[in-house]
């Protein structure tokens, strides 16, 4: 990618100068940078509606980040932006219970089947890391095993990188993550069981919890093989750990009731985070009543929060997924998805370039690869980068934004109609065409 790219502009890239003044970086969430494809001013947004987002250049994009995830109704969806004018007026925080989080955890319970109870957070690296120090308090054991390429969010302890393939005690995955911190995370291999079993054999009454994504998608999008997750499930019981999904990103996405309902595998404890909070900062740690009573005040595993349960979060929340509840939304979805992935491999096949799509309810991901599957974090590492660069720069400019980077999964919303997926699928002929040029 050697010619400049023609977007964002010149707003966005004055902004980006102010930002790297100020910030690290000029972003506040690393995966906001455009560093993974060559650098330069990411596009600064200036505002949202449906399908599309509008940066300060005056570009419009057919957005497939949806805020990385939360944004499953479209952008600026009327219900959830007048429930959350409604309750600003009234108020921004108490810092005493309101009926608001009754009410959304009324629908959670409701619509996740392993769910009896919730604790609202703020983020969801804080539903993660609550949920391991659940774990760990509930069982009485140490150490939690994860996958290599899942993403929890920034918890001390899972950012752990133990490269692919070999079970390993963890490293420590940053700087300023000491090792002792880590000492009692185990990595093993995403869709490899065997790699799972022998973390269990070896330390089995000493783990509290696996924790896992239940179709990763921060390393792209990769769902679990045949027989993964029920696998997962097995060792869990016959050792006395628990199964905890970080549903944070799959959470009302994959399926209404989550993708635990999705793959038929009932987990422990949950996670989530976005949609579950409507694009504000919410996130959520549930399971069954026993379990979930462990925490303060019930029970003796600390856990609080200033916000949490904040009434907007709370709003946009209830307004989000009450729509979701009844399966409108995924309804509408799926044809349209479909529409979208059968275009763009016929378009790839048309341009001579070799891509994979794999998807999962309202999520999916693009692979530059000959492989006709992807399942683990070694297989997307070695997809074509390069591609994946090209067609980033060559789709921003014909009007899409995707994530700038191909660890990213992609998210689809309801509001991408028909119109909105011509118009993608124009760009990706333009984008696979300059692919195909190298
Ligand atoms: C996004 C994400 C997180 C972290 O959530 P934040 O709200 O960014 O803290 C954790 N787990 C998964 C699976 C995610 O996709």
């Amino acid at each position: 990618m050697s010619e400049p790219a023609a977007r964002p502009g010149p707003r966005s890239a004055a902004l980006f100068e102010r930002a790297r003044r100020f910030t690290p970086g000029g972003v506040n969430s690393p995966a906001r940078t455009f560093d993974g494809v060559g650098g330069g001013a990411p596009a600064f947004i200036d505002r949202a509606s449906g399908a599309r987002i509008h940066d300060v250049d005056g570009n419009a994009y057919v957005d497939y980040v949806g805020s990385f995830g939360p944004m499953i109704l479209g952008h600026a969806d009327p219900a959830v932006i007048e429930a959350v004018q409604k309750q600003a007026a009234k108020g921004l925080s108490f810092g005493a219970p309101t009926g608001l989080e009754v009410e959304l955890a009324e629908l959670i319970c409701d619509m996740v089947d392993s769910i009896e109870s919730v604790r609202m957070v703020n983020s969801g690296t804080e539903a993660a890391m609550t949920a391991i120090r659940l774990a760990r308090g509930h069982t009485g054991r140490n150490k939690i095993l994860k996958f290599a390429g899942n993403y929890h969010g920034h918890v001390d302890a899972l950012l752990v990188n133990a490269g692919s393939g070999a079970l390993t005690l963890g490293i420590p995955g940053s700087p300023g993550v000491p090792q002792s911190v880590v000492d009692d995370t185990l990595v093993a291999t995403y869709n490899d069981l065997d790699s799972v079993a022998e973390a269990f054999a070896a330390h089995g009454d000493e783990i509290a919890a696996v924790m896992v994504e239940p179709v990763a998608g921060n390393m792209n999008c990769v769902p679990p093989v045949e027989g993964f997750l029920e696998g997962l499930r097995a060792l869990c019981d016959d050792h006395g750990a628990l199964l905890v999904f970080d549903e944070v990103m799959t959470g009302f996405r994959v399926h209404p009731a989550c993708a635990q309902a999705h793959f038929g595998v009932t987990p422990d404890v949950t996670a989530l985070g976005k949609i579950v909070g409507g694009g504000m900062p919410v996130g959520a740690v549930g399971a069954s009543r026993r379990v979930m009573e462990t925490l303060a005040p019930t029970g003796p595993v600390y856990q609080a929060g200033t916000l949490s349960g904040h009434p907007l979060g709370m709003a946009a929340g209830i307004a989000t997924l009450s729509q979701i509840r009844g399966g409108a939304v995924h309804a509408a979805i799926e044809p349209r998805l479909d529409a979208l992935v059968s275009g763009l491999e016929a378009r790839a096949r048309r341009h001579g370039v070799p891509l994979t799509v794999q998807r999962a309810g309202a999520m999916f991901g693009l692979f530059f690869t000959d492989a006709s599957r992807v399942t683990r974090f070694d297989e997307v590492a070695a997809c074509d980068g390069a591609a994946f660069r090209r067609f980033f720069h060559a789709m921003l400019d014909h009007g899409v934004y995707l994530a700038p980077s191909p660890f990213e999964a992609a998210f689809i919303s309801r509001a991408h109609d028909e119109e909105a997926i011509e118009e993608t699928l124009n760009a990706a002929d333009a984008a696979f065409a300059a692919v195909a040029r190298g």
